[in-house]
């Protein structure tokens, strides 16, 4: 794709897209739109702020950063031993480390927290992580989901209950500019 955008528009893009648009959740998105899904960003009264909000699915998704949100990484206390068990795409830095053990354990545990809470009110919570996504992995994840998906929505349909039907569309949708992010 040719750069059509000058520096400061090209500037103005990044610092709109930086907060939330990372790139695994683009990965992640434009994965479902080719695919005929369609979904929410950042809405509201949804626990958690999921990355991807599909109420057709009444899924939730969120796309984690292995390392901020300590993907695999196991902090454990025995015997007033406190151990970190390290995962590949995690490591606890060696340097400040008392200060990352503290920032990825409340990162790990608001996690928890938040899929609890929409489990609770009947949302499907999925979990994507990064490592996932890489382009060797990408479609295996994603048809994964896919399953999900369907599974989910099969288990709680309800033949009396149309609310579901057009609910996607109703509502503002955040409409992908493939070019802007064609990644
Ligand atoms: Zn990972």
């Amino acid at each position: 794709m040719t750069d059509i955008m000058t520096p400061i528009q090209r500037h103005r893009c990044m610092s709109h897209i930086r907060s939330r648009n990372t790139k695994p959740e683009i990965k992640v998105r434009q994965w479902l739109w080719r695919h005929g899904y369609r979904y929410r960003l950042c809405v509201k009264g949804v626990p958690g702020k999921p990355d991807i909000v599909m109420r057709k699915y009444r899924t939730a998704i969120f796309v984690n950063g292995c390392f901020w949100h300590g993907h695999g990484v196991q902090f454990t206390m025995h015997n007033s031993q406190f151990t970190i068990e390290n995962s590949e795409c995690c490591r606890i830095p060696q340097s400040n480390t008392d200060f990352w053990i503290r920032k990825i354990q409340s990162n790990q545990e608001r996690d928890q927290q938040n899929y609890r809470i929409l489990r609770e009110n009947g949302w499907q919570v999925i979990v994507l992580w990064e490592c996932q996504l890489k382009p060797k992995y990408l479609e295996q994840t994603m048809l994964r989901i896919e399953v999900q998906l369907h599974d989910y929505y099969l288990a709680t349909f309800n033949p009396k209950d149309k609310s579901y039907i057009h609910v996607e569309e109703e509502l503002p949708m955040a409409a992908e500019d493939m070019a802007e992010y064609n990644v």
